[in-house]
């Protein structure tokens, strides 16, 4: 028998039922409940990540939709779910604003390619 692990934390996970005809497990540590493998692929593991890559390349909410084949209520409430995670940074509790840029460069070859990210205190 193999063993299924938890998605979030990684220990023991163990058999819990059945929802729509499929077969469901729950974390024996945190309690998490969860399929192996999702009809709705807003479900799966990595959707979030996805949506969080394709808002920093610039696209939009129906882009996003299209992409992922999820519905856009959907990628609407997941980026206010991502938005709410996001901790303040460290330097905006002191008040003090900060311009942030940065820029790649190579030498010779694009392989060889190097960021500089700078902040300057306005
Ligand atoms: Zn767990």
């Amino acid at each position: 028998m193999e063993k299924i692990q938890c998605p979030k934390c990684r220990n023991r996970a163990i058999k819990n039922g059945f929802q729509s005809g499929k077969q469901r497990y729950k974390c024996t540590s945190c309690n998490k409940k969860f399929h192996l493998k999702y009809t709705y692929k807003a479900y799966n593991e990595h959707t979030n990540s996805f949506i969080t890559s394709l808002l920093k390349e610039g696209c939009g909410t129906r882009s996003i939709s299209r992409v992922l084949r999820i519905s856009k209520k959907t990628v609407l409430s997941r980026m206010l779910k991502i938005a709410k995670e996001i901790k303040i940074p460290y330097v905006n509790r002191l008040g003090c604003k900060f311009e942030v840029d940065e820029m790649w460069t190579f030498i010779k070859r694009k392989e060889n390619f190097t960021w500089i990210t700078y902040a300057i205190e306005r």
